[in-house]
C-alpha cells in the first residue's frame, strides 16, 4: 500500500489525510506547531467546500457550530445596500451544498477529529527532506526518521517543501493587508455582510455561538508597519469612513487590539506542483487572495483529487508519476480561475478614487438587479464535484 507523508497539519494537510484514510490509504502528517490550533478568526466555507465535507462525512460536525451561508450583502461604506447574492434558491433547487460560516478553531477541531489517532505528529522540526526514485525520507531535529512513497507539501504559503524541492518562489504581495477579529453578534446579523469604502473594506460574518467574525482589508505598502494596532482608538480611527452602525458597533466592542490579527495578502504562483515523488497542495502550491473566501475550499478540493489519484497509484492502475501529473492537470485550471476571480473582487474593493468607487458601486448595484444571472454564475463556480 502506498505510504504518504504530509508536511503541514493545516486545512489542506488534514483534509488530505481524511481523504486518504477514507480510501484505505495510510497517511502521516507532520506538523510544526505544538498543537493543532487555528488563528482566532472565522472562515467562510463556500458551497464547494461544504460539498467536499458532505462527501467525506465532516459536514455535520462543521455545521453543528456554524451558521448557514444564506447570502452575501454588499454595501457602501455608509451602509447603503448595493446588492445581495442570495444563495437560498440555489440550495432549494439542490444545485449547491449549503455553505457555512464558522470559527476556524471549530473547523480545525472537526478536521483533526476526522483523522485516525496516531496520524498527526506535532511539534516536528524537520532537519532534512529527501526524495529519490526509491522513496522519500524526512528527518527531524530530534533524530526521528519518517519514510514513505510520496511526499506532499501542505505547509502553507511559506512552504519548506516548496523551497527544498522546487526552488525559491517568493509569494507576491498584493499591496494590502487584512485585520481579523471576533466579537459578539449583537445585531443578530444573519448574512455575510461586506462594506466597500475607498482603499478599504470591512466584512461582518456571523459564525455561530452568537459570534461575529470581522475582517478588514486596507491598502498598505509592503514595508509599512502602520497597521493601526497601537490602540483601539487608532484602530477605530483608521476605519472611520465606515459610518454604518453595525461596523461601528463591532469595533466599539474591542477594548484592546491584542486579539486582532493582521495578515499580508499574498499569492503564490508556483509552476510546477509536482517533481518526482513530491507534490504541493493548498497554499503551498497556489495561495490566492481571500476575495472569494476560497483558499481553504481549493485546498479541500485538491485533497479529493490527489487522494483519488494516489489510490489509483496504490492499486497499480497508474504509475505514481502519472498519478501526480494527473492531479496537477486536473486542478490547475480550476485553481487559476478561482484565483483570478478572487483577485478581481478584492481589487475592486481596494479602489481609492472617488469616481472609480462610485462607478464600482453602480456596477455592483447593476449586478444585483440581475439575480438570475448572478445565481447562474454562482452555481457554475461553486458546484462540486466538477463534471
Ligand atoms: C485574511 C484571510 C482570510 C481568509 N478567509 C478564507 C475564507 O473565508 N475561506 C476560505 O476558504 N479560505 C480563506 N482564506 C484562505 C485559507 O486560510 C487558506 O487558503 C488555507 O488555510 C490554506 O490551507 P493550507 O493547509 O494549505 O495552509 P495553512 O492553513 O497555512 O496550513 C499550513 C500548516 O503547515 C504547518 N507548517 C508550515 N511549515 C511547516 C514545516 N516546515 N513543518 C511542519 N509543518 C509546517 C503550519 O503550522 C500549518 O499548520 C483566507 C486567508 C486569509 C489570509
Amino acid at each position: 500500500m502506498l505510504r504518504t507523508l504530509i508536511v503541514g497539519g493545516g486545512i489542506g494537510g488534514l483534509s488530505l489525510a481524511r481523504e486518504l484514510g477514507r480510501r484505505g490509504l495510510s497517511a502521516t502528517v507532520l506538523e510544526r506547531a505544538p498543537k493543532l490550533a487555528a488563528v482566532g478568526a472565522g472562515i467562510i466555507m463556500n458551497p464547494n467546500a461544504m460539498a467536499v465535507l458532505e462527501a467525506n462525512g465532516l459536514a455535520a460536525c462543521v455545521r453543528e457550530a456554524g451558521v448557514p451561508y444564506l447570502g452575501r450583502d454588499t454595501h457602501d461604506q455608509r451602509g447603503r445596500r448595493l446588492a445581495t447574492r442570495d444563495y437560498r434558491p440555489l440550495y432549494a433547487a439542490g444545485r449547491l451544498a449549503q455553505g457555512a460560516l464558522v470559527h476556524r478553531a471549530h473547523l480545525h477541531e472537526c478536521l483533526a477529529d476526522g483523522v485516525s489517532p496516531g496520524t498527526v505528529y506535532l511539534d516536528v522540526r524537520l532537519r532534512s527532506l529527501q526524495a529519490d526514485p526509491e522513496g522519500v525520507r524526512l528527518e527531524t531535529e530530534t533524530g526521528e526518521a519518517f519514510t514513505g512513497d510520496v511526499l506532499i507539501g501542505a505547509d502553507g504559503i511559506a512552504s519548506t517543501v516548496r523551497a527544498r524541492f522546487f526552488g525559491a518562489v517568493e509569494p507576491v504581495y498584493l499591496g494590502y493587508r487584512s485585520h481579523r477579529f471576533v466579537v459578539e453578534n449583537r445585531n443578530g446579523l444573519q448574512h455575510f455582510t461586506e462594506l466597500l469604502g475607498r482603499g478599504q473594506s470591512v466584512g461582518l460574518v456571523p459564525i455561530g455561538a452568537a459570534q461575529l467574525y470581522v475582517w478588514t482589508t486596507f491598502d498598505s505598502p509592503r514595508e509599512s508597519r502602520a497597521w493601526a494596532l497601537e490602540d483601539v482608538r487608532t484602530f477605530r480611527a483608521c476605519f472611520a469612513q465606515f459610518t454604518d452602525s453595525r461596523v461601528r458597533g463591532a469595533f466599539a466592542q474591542l477594548t484592546s487590539t491584542d486579539g486582532v490579527i493582521c495578515t499580508d495578502l499574498e499569492e503564490v504562483h508556483q509552476v510546477p506542483w509536482v517533481r518526482g515523488r513530491v507534490a504541493l497542495l493548498g497554499d503551498a502550491a497556489h495561495a490566492i487572495s481571500p476575495g472569494l473566501g476560497q483558499g481553504a475550499g481549493m485546498a479541500m478540493e485538491d485533497a479529493v483529487v490527489l487522494a483519488d489519484e494516489l489510490r489509483a497509484a496504490s492499486e497499480g492502475r497508474t504509475p505514481l508519476a502519472e498519478a501526480l501529473g494527473s492531479y496537477e492537470r486536473r486542478r490547475r485550471a480550476r485553481v487559476e480561475q478561482i484565483g483570478r476571480l478572487s483577485r478581481t473582487i478584492i481589487q475592486r474593493g481596494q479602489l481609492t478614487g472617488r469616481v472609480a468607487c462610485w462607478l464600482r458601486n453602480r456596477e455592483i448595484a447593476r449586478e444585483g438587479r440581475a439575480p438570475e444571472r448572478m445565481q447562474k454564475a454562482l452555481a457554475e463556480l461553486l458546484h462540486w464535484p466538477r463534471s
